[in-house]
């Protein structure tokens, strides 16, 4: 997906603080942190969003939580986190590539409206 801005930070096209990577998921900084601790976990390989997730591309996303796992434990989320993945208009994505937010360091309120 030549078009798309996470492709590109995945490919090294557009910069990005990468905190995590492995062969198949990228973890970095989000621009717009709305946390103290706010990163943005994406396979490297293109999948739009959530409902594009089928029995052939669903690998990936055990190796997201995966690594998710082991973020949480480098960066020390003792308190806890939540994990977030917006999909579609009304799931408020905005970037069509599909990644989930890692957010921590804050009480966050739930339901989360
Ligand atoms: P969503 O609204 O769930 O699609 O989330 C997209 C997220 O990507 C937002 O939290 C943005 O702040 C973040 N974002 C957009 N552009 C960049 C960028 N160049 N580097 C890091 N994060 C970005
Ligand atoms: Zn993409």
């Amino acid at each position: 997906m030549s078009d798309c801005l996470f492709c590109k930070i995945a490919a090294g096209e557009v910069p990005s603080t990468k905190v995590y990577e492995t062969e198949d998921v990228l973890a970095f900084k989000d621009i717009d942190p709305q946390a103290p601790f706010h990163v943005i976990v994406i396979p490297k390989k293109h999948i739009a969003s959530a409902a594009e997730i089928t029995p052939e591309n669903s690998g990936v996303i055990a190796k997201i939580f995966e690594a998710i796992s082991v973020i949480a434990a480098e960066n020390h989320l003792d308190g806890g986190f939540r994990v977030v993945n917006n999909c579609g208009e009304d799931g408020g994505q905005t970037v069509g590539h599909i990644h989930f937010h890692l957010l921590a360091r804050r009480n966050l309120a739930w339901p989360p409206g």
